[in-house]
């Protein structure tokens, strides 16, 4: 690798760049790389990407997503920039920039309709990750936030190897089965040497229009796994309107309380990752 200065893993990773298999386009200077993953599908991996890419661009951070979710992807919408499309300048595919300055890239901003189906092979899915990493023009960045391909498969596999993850946030809901494959994930980041930050429990519980009694829907206040993983929990989220459509404002939380738990939840998430 010609520039490891621009890697996150630069000094840490325990390979020279000979035997690099991550190449990185030498305009990129990326300090620190954000995966946000669940084993499994629709707890809100997407929602809490775009949340953590904004609050952090709200910081003042330069940001970018990357969504990793290729037959599935949503950052798009999350972020309200339907209709915008992606272009390559003939050297690099160029992201999109949200109004906060957000640098976005996903499949579905380069298909010509965002219900086009991608029926790929796993490999062709996992090329197509490591393409939106080293063949976009990232630029200067503090952070990318990376949606991380669903499931502990051959395709998040090879994100994990081959893109430096500077830590992994886990997303969960307190119910045991969601719990059992979370800790898979949990599992697999610690297998390949990744950090865990720790988890968002998220659609954790729901607030009583009525009294303000938070409801436990899933009978359960947290995860086991959190105590079997010595996973910490960063934070929890409501299953609430404001969360399910924030794409209508462009990933905003408008809910004064919600807001301050997820500035809680991205304190711990650069706590843990200590800021470059
Ligand atoms: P994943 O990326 O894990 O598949 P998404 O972020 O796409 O999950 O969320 C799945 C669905 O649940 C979406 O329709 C999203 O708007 C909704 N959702 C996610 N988190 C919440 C929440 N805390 N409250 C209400 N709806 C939510």
């Amino acid at each position: 690798m010609a520039n490891c200065d621009g890697c996150p893993s630069k000094g840490t990773c325990g390979k020279n760049s000979e035997d690099c298999g991550v190449k990185q386009i030498p305009e990129n200077k990326i300090k620190n790389v954000i995966g946000v993953m669940s084993g499994k599908g629709g707890v809100g991996k997407s929602t809490i990407s775009v949340l953590l890419a904004n609050t952090l661009a709200d910081r003042g951070y330069k940001v970018g997503l990357l969504d990793g979710d290729i037959t599935g992807p949503s950052t798009v919408r999350l972020m309200g920039l339907q209709g915008e499309k992606a272009y390559s300048d003939g050297k690099h595919f160029l992201p999109v920039v949200s109004p906060k300055g957000v640098k976005v890239i996903s499949l579905n901003l380069m298909l010509d309709s965002e219900d086009s189906p991608v029926i790929w092979r796993g490999s062709l899915l996992s090329t197509c990750v490591i393409q939106f990493w080293n063949e976009v023009l990232w630029g200067d960045l503090d952070y990318l936030v990376i949606d991380m391909p669903p499931g502990t498969g051959d395709i998040t596999l090879t994100v994990m190897q081959q893109i430096p993850i500077t830590g992994a946030v886990m997303v969960s809901l307190p119910q045991d089965m969601v719990s059992m494959i979370v800790a898979k994930a949990v599992n697999m980041a610690h297998m390949l040497k990744i950090k865990v930050i720790g988890t968002v429990q998220n659609m954790s519980y729901i607030t009583c229009p009525h009294c303000g009694e938070k409801i436990n829907i899933f009978g359960k206040e947290t995860s086991d796994f959190l105590e079997k993983t010595g996973v910490p929990l960063l934070g929890e989220l409501p299953t609430d309107a404001n969360l399910s459509s924030i794409s209508e404002n462009g990933g905003e939380i408008t809910d004064p309380v919600i807001k301050a738990e997820f500035d809680k939840i991205a304190d711990g998430i650069l706590e843990a990752i200590k800021t470059k």
